[in-house]
């Protein structure tokens, strides 16, 4: 069976959040999964995402590292979510894996949201719909579309090329070659939930500066005095300038 996801290098993902906004900005307009807005110039602005990078200060000061961590829904291959669900708004689809939520049948009564234990999924205020990431299903299986834009929005808009996206039951594809040879790992695996989306760890970087690298070279213009300052009487750069 194909099994669709996303497959995130925390490596070279640089928290400019530009995944989340083309993930708003196409499923606002786009007809999957349309993203509410509640006064969003106004006092008070809320809506829902279905990406969001959350960043972290990790290790002990003066050693610490920055780390940012976009997550959407996993796509798990066992999800809880779904059987959950009283009305069967929540499925898992078996061509490819993509957990989707039927805005028709859903109540909004958030089991899923409860079920889910990574916390990945939105209530629509308005719509009293329960949204999440699609896949961008309306955009990667849209023939209209040229092949190569035939990729979730948020893959396309990566300008560190963070994001994968492909099958990872296919062991030639993208994905399977990156979990397998930069040791992709899947989130909280004690759930037993099967995570589709992977994430590819960080890697340490050892920087060793002496001490003499520390020292701050000294201003220049304290070393060589100040600059002349010309008397009041000379040319100045409008005189030359101008005719
Ligand atoms: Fe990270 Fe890429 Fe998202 Fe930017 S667009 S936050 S680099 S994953
Ligand atoms: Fe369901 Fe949460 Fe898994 Fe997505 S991450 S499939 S919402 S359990
Ligand atoms: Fe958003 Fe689509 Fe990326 Fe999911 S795959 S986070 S819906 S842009």
């Amino acid at each position: 069976m194909t099994q669709l996801a996303l497959v995130i290098d925390l490596n070279v993902c640089v928290g400019c959040h530009a995944c989340v906004t083309s993930c708003k900005q196409w499923n606002t307009s786009g007809s999957a999964g349309p993203l509410v807005d509640e006064q969003a110039y106004g006092r008070d602005p809320s809506g829902t995402f279905f990406n969001r990078v959350m960043s972290f200060e990790v290790g002990e000061f003066p050693a610490t590292q920055t780390v940012h961590f976009p997550k959407s829904c996993l796509h798990c291959e066992d999800p809880p979510c779904v059987p959950v669900c009283p009305t069967g708004a929540s499925y898992k689809r078996a061509e490819d894996g993509i957990v989707l939520v039927d805005y028709d049948k859903c109540i909004g009564c958030k089991y899923c949201a409860w079920a889910c234990p990574y916390g990945v999924r939105e209530l629509d205020e308005k719509r009293q719909v329960m949204t999440k990431c699609t896949l961008c299903v309306d955009r990667i299986t849209d023939e209209a579309l040229p092949e190569r834009e035939r990729k979730p929005a948020c893959v396309l808009a990566c300008p560190t090329n963070a994001r994968l996206f492909g099958d990872i039951h296919d062991p030639g594809s993208v994905v399977s070659v990156a979990i397998r040879e930069s040791a992709g790992y899947a989130l909280m695996p004690e759930w037993g939930t099967h995570p589709a989306n992977h994430y590819l760890p960080r890697r340490r970087t050892e920087r060793h500066i002496h001490a003499d690298e520390l020292e701050r070279a000294d201003n220049p213009l304290k070393v060589d005095g100040l600059l002349p300052k010309p008397a009041k009487s000379e040319p100045s750069l409008d005189d030359v300038m101008s005719w």
